[in-house]
This record gives C-alpha cells, sequence and structure tokens, in this order.
C-alpha cells in the first residue's frame, strides 16, 4: 500500500525539480506535490543567458523534464501558484489560488530573487533584468543587429549577455562600478583576462563607473552615468546581483541569515523543512566555514541531498563548489570558493585563451579557474580537498598533468 505520507516542495527551479525526482528515486511512494510561481515547467537557468539568448536554442529545451515524467511518476503540479505562507504549527502551505495544502515534510527551494536599481527612468521600457525564462525570450526580441546594447553590471551573467549580444551582431558596452570585471568570481588576473577577450570582440568599457538614470520618454534611450558620461541605448540589461528569496521562510519564523540556516543535512531547525538551492545558507564541511552560493551545481546536489534525507537517509552535504561560466569560445570553470589566496600561479597563458589559474595558500591549493581547460577540474577538486602542501614548480608546468599529483600525496 501506498504511504499516507505527503511531501510538498515549493519552488519551480533547478532544486525542485530535482528534489521531486530525487524523492521518487528514494523509492517514497507517498503523495509529491510541487508549488511553483512561474507558469513553466521546473527548469535550469545558465541557457538563458548562453544558448537560448542567442536564439539557438528554445527555452522549453531549459526543462528538466517533460510533463509526462511528472505524470507518470505521481508527481502534482501546482504551475503559476505561489505559496503565500507555511503555518508549520498545522503544517499547512497556503496558496494563492487560495487552496490549503498540508505536509509532512517540506522543501523550501524559492531560489534567488533579482536586485534591482532605484534610479530615475528605472521603469522605462528596454531597461531589462535577467533570471527567469520569460526575461530571457523579452531580451532575445530586442537584441536586433546593430542595437546599442548596454549592460550595467560586469558580473559573470552581465559578460555572458555581452557575448551574446556580440554574437547577435548588437554593439555593447559594459558599465561597471568597480574597477574590474567578475569581482566576486575571480582573482584580478583573470578578470583582467576576460577584459581583453570582450574588448577583443569589440566591446566597450567603462569601469570604475556608477549607472545614475535611465532616460527615455517612455522607452530608454541612454544610459546617464556618474562623471557626465552619456551612452545610447537601445536596451539597457541590468545584472547587478541576487538576493535569496527569503520572505516566505521568514514570515514563517524560520532563522535567516543571508539565506535560510540549514544545517549539514539540508534541515532547518523545523524537523519538518527541508531548504536546497541558491537560498539556503549552509555549512560547508570540507570548506570549514558556511556559505550561500548561486550555482547549477548546488541547486542540483543539494537538492538531491536534501530530498534523500526527506527519505530517512543522514548524509552530509559535503561538495567543494564548483561553477562554469561561457563567454564566446571560452569554457572558464571554477572549483573552490577561494577567499584570501597568497598566489595565484598559472598554466599556460592567457593569451592563447587556454589555461588554468591555481590559488595557493601556505603553498596549499584552494581554488582553481580553468579557461578551455576542463581536464585539470578533477584533480583540482581533489588536490583541493586533500589539502596538502605542493611544488608550484610542478603546478606552474603544464607538461605535468596534475592528476599525477595525486598519486604522489
Ligand atoms: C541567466 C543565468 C545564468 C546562469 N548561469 C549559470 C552557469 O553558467 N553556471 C552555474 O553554475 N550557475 C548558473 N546560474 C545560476 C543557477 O542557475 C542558479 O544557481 C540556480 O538556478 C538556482 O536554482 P534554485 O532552484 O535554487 O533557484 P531558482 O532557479 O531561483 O528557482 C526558484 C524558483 O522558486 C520560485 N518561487 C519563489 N518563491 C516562491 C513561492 N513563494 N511559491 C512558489 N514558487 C516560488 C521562483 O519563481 C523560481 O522559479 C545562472 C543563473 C542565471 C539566472
Amino acid at each position: 500500500m501506498p504511504s499516507e505520507t505527503h511531501f510538498a516542495v515549493i519552488g519551480g527551479g533547478q532544486a525542485a525539480g530535482r528534489a521531486v525526482e530525487a524523492v521518487r528515486a528514494a523509492g517514497f511512494d507517498g503523495a509529491i506535490t510541487l508549488v511553483a510561481a512561474e507558469p513553466h515547467l521546473p527548469y535550469e537557468r545558465p541557457p538563458l543567458s548562453k544558448n537560448v539568448l542567442v536564439g539557438e536554442d528554445p527555452p522549453e529545451k531549459t526543462e528538466i523534464h517533460g510533463e509526462e515524467f511528472y505524470r507518470s511518476h505521481g508527481i502534482a503540479l501546482r504551475l503559476g501558484t505561489r505559496a503565500e505562507a507555511i503555518d508549520r504549527a498545522q503544517k499547512t502551505i497556503v496558496l494563492s489560488d487560495g487552496a490549503t495544502l498540508s505536509y509532512d515534510k517540506l522543501l523550501i527551494a524559492t531560489g534567488a530573487k533579482l536586485r534591482r536599481l532605484g534610479i530615475p527612468g528605472a521603469g522605462l521600457d528596454g531597461v531589462c533584468y535577467l533570471r527567469s525564462r520569460q526575461d530571457s525570450e523579452d531580451i532575445q526580441r530586442r537584441l536586433a543587429p546593430d542595437a546599442e546594447v548596454v549592460i550595467v553590471g560586469g558580473g559573470y551573467i552581465g559578460l555572458e549577455v555581452a557575448a551574446s549580444a556580440v554574437k547577435r551582431g548588437c554593439r555593447v558596452t559594459v558599465v561597471e562600478l568597480l574597477d574590474r570585471v567578475m569581482a566576486r568570481a575571480v582573482a584580478p588576473e583573470i578578470g583582467d583576462a576576460f577584459l581583453d577577450y570582450h574588448r577583443q570582440a569589440g566591446v566597450t568599457f567603462h569601469l570604475g563607473v556608477g549607472v545614475e538614470a535611465f532616460a527615455g520618454a517612455s522607452a530608454v534611450k541612454a544610459v546617464r552615468c556618474g562623471g557626465g558620461l552619456e551612452l545610447p541605448a537601445d536596451v539597457a540589461v541590468v545584472g547587478v546581483g541576487v538576493e535569496p528569496d527569503t520572505e516566505l521562510a521568514e514570515a514563517a519564523g524560520l532563522e535567516v541569515d543571508d539565506g535560510i540556516v540549514v544545517d549539514e543535512f539540508c534541515r532547518t531547525a523545523d524537523p519538518a523543512i527541508y531548504a536546497a538551492g541558491d537560498v539556503t545558507n549552509h555549512p560547508n564541511p570540507l570548506l570549514g566555514r558556511r556559505i550561500r552560493l548561486e550555482s547549477w551545481q548546488n541547486a542540483q546536489n543539494q537538492a538531491i541531498r536534501a530530498a534523500r534525507n526527506m527519505c530517512g537517509e543522514s548524509e552530509p552535504y559535503a561538495e567543494i563548489p564548483w561553477f562554469w561560466s561561457d563567454q564566446y569560445d571560452l569554457n572558464l570553470q571554477m572549483v573552490g570558493l577561494p577567499e584570501d589566496w597568497d598566489r595565484v600561479l598559472f598554466r599556460g597563458s592567457a593569451e592563447q585563451r587556454k589555461f588554468t589559474a591555481l590559488y595557493m595558500k601556505d603553498g596549499r591549493l584552494i581554488g582553481a579557474n580553468c579557461v578551455n581547460n576542463a581536464r585539470d577540474i578533477r584533480p583540482c577538486r581533489e588536490l583541493i580537498a586533500r589539502g596538502k602542501t605542493l611544488d608550484p614548480a610542478v603546478l606552474e608546468d603544464p607538461a605535468k598533468p596534475l592528476r599525477d599529483l595525486l598519486k604522489e600525496s
């Protein structure tokens, strides 16, 4: 007899989609309901700034599974429906369509929401943000050949949009408040290499410049920046980061501190409630600190771990963070989460568009960026996890495979 237990999942992104799949795969035979504010089947976001944005892939390709999968696995979908409130005492969720859903166990996977600029002209047509499928489709329509595209923010999303806009024949300008790009993600040396790659592709940069207003009658015509700089714009794409979408959890009295606070088992302090994905502040046992990630890997694997733990397992979620970005012909993969390195060593050269940058601290590897050099990722992950001191001469010699160091340590 199937169990009477009901697992509910809130969110329609990657974490939610993978969690319902994993709960069923773990053998849970009770009821599963996924509540998603967006009208789409659960989907992955990375292609939204890449293949989908340039029009190479249709948005439907981002879907984790087709409708048939959910039907055949007995997973009820409440799409286009927001969870408005969680009543932890009653173990119920109030939905935006007026219904109330009861749960025995609940996974919150509400992800992240866009940080928006509150400056004059922010509501003009053509001032765009990129988070959802709809955003990607809207921006794509505006990326006509020769369109003047101003990107506000030189983070990895802004730079991916820049590369996609170049591919569509647009004239692209990036305005960044800091004096370098991808400052949150990579060391200055790597940011500078990417700055060069983008300049070679024809992108103009204004670094150390703040945006003060968008100008135009009903649609944006220009972006006004500090120092009197005014840039013509047919479209402005703002990529200034996201914040964890913790509203629902906070209102339910769960602990929130830059994300929903969970333990290494993905549990909140409420034994019936778990959380996974961009929305969590979680301990990483391999790094020895609490972190919040905005990454495909974390959305996928933390959700799967949470789902299994909801089904009765008790395994910690412990992985070295990994992240990637695609810009032009460049595949950048980042492993580890280096904060305070003392040296960056290079294998290969930035000019050849194929290299690995190794972030060192006290002779140990704490992070790596691999550009068109994916084969270094696995050994780097291992070497970071082992935390042994390494010989810089070997690390810097591209003729010596990193995997050989694994045999020695
Ligand atoms: C354009 C773009 C490109 C990216 N590229 C990369 C990349 O190259 N590599 C990489 O590693 N990562 C990338 N990422 C990051 C990665 O996509 C995210 O980390 C991942 O989507 C997080 O998944 P999630 O399920 O935790 O949250 P989300 O994807 O944010 O999904 C959360 C969902 O919950 C829904 N929701 C929120 N509140 C409620 C509610 N109250 N009721 C019902 N539903 C609700 C939201 O509508 C949303 O659909 C990219 C992200 C974006 C936006």
